[in-house]
């Protein structure tokens, strides 16, 4: 068995100190993919550094046409928010989908947009609304943020503080759940910011989460209603004989009509 020490600090600088002094730690938020990962000895690090007691991390404001989500907020807390739910009601439905009743409820937007899993609900949103993602020593754009399968631009040590999403005129987020988890085997989130059209594919990027920028362009010169064809062959999906490219293209393509639908 694996043991290690856990401490919970009070503050932003705290945990980072923390986290630098010790070498050999991990943050913890709401645990709902540490926590197996440390059970079934993915992960082993010598400090876990609570994060739930940084109040800092918390809240959720609307100022400027920016909806400011602190980290540690909650999928839950983010699908009752009325905040949430008058600027960009996309968001407060996303969370709603997330899993099931118990991870809503421990889960966090910062944990699962760190993570960066390829299935995971939040980085579409995150890159279709050109969301800034703000730590504890600068600011990222969504661009600039996801590097990889599970891999982020976040630094050794970097603890994600808010995520500031610019509020759209119109957005909707239309998914494929995974029938036994309900992780995305696919999921689109169409923003509408003026006459620019942006729109992120996730669950079936087999780099992660990314634009479908051939619908984008295609939105931006007919509308919505745009013939938009979505070709396996033209894009980076994974390929498993339980959903194979063909069918997540295929998925896209009536996810995005869907969520076109929902605007
Ligand atoms: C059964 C099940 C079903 C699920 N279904 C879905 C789904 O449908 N859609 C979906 O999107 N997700 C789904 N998830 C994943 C879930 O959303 C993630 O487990 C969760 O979002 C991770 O957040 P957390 O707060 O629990 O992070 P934790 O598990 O605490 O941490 C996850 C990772 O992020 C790091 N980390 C945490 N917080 C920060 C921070 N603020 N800054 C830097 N690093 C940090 C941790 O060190 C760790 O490496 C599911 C999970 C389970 C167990």
């Amino acid at each position: 068995m694996n043991t290690f020490d856990i401490i919970r600090p009070g503050t932003l600088a705290d945990a980072v100190t923390a986290y630098r002094n010790h070498g050999d730690a991990m943050y913890l938020s709401g645990g709902m993919t540490l926590v197996p990962s440390l059970k079934a000895h993915l992960a082993a690090p010598g400090l876990l550094i609570d994060l739930t007691a940084i109040t800092e991390l918390l809240g959720i404001s609307h100022e400027d046409d920016v909806l400011r989500i602190g980290a540690l907020t909650r999928f839950a807390d983010v699908a009752a928010s009325s905040t949430v739910a008058a600027a960009i009601p996309a968001l407060a439905a996303m969370a709603g989908l997330v899993a099931d009743r118990h991870v809503r409820n421990r889960g966090t937007l910062g944990g699962s947009v760190a993570n960066n899993d390829p299935a995971a609900d939040f980085p579409a949103a995150v890159l279709a609304l050109g969301a800034t993602l703000v730590t504890d020593r600068r600011r990222i754009a969504a661009e600039a943020y996801f590097t990889g399968l599970f891999e982020t631009a976040l630094e050794e040590g970097e603890i994600l503080a808010a995520l500031e999403f610019p509020v759209p005129d119109a957005a909707a987020y239309a998914k494929h759940p995974h029938p036994a988890s309900g992780y995305a085997v696919a999921g689109v989130f169409v923003a509408r910011f003026g006459a620019d059209w942006r729109v992120a594919v996730t669950g079936s990027g087999a780099e992660g989460v990314f634009r479908l920028t051939a619908a984008e362009a295609a939105m931006i010169a007919g509308g919505p209603a745009a013939t938009i064809p979505v070709a396996h062959a033209d894009l980076p999906l994974f390929d498993d004989p339980a959903f194979p490219a063909p069918f997540r293209a295929a998925a896209i393509g009536w996810l995005l009509s869907e969520a076109l639908g929902a605007l």
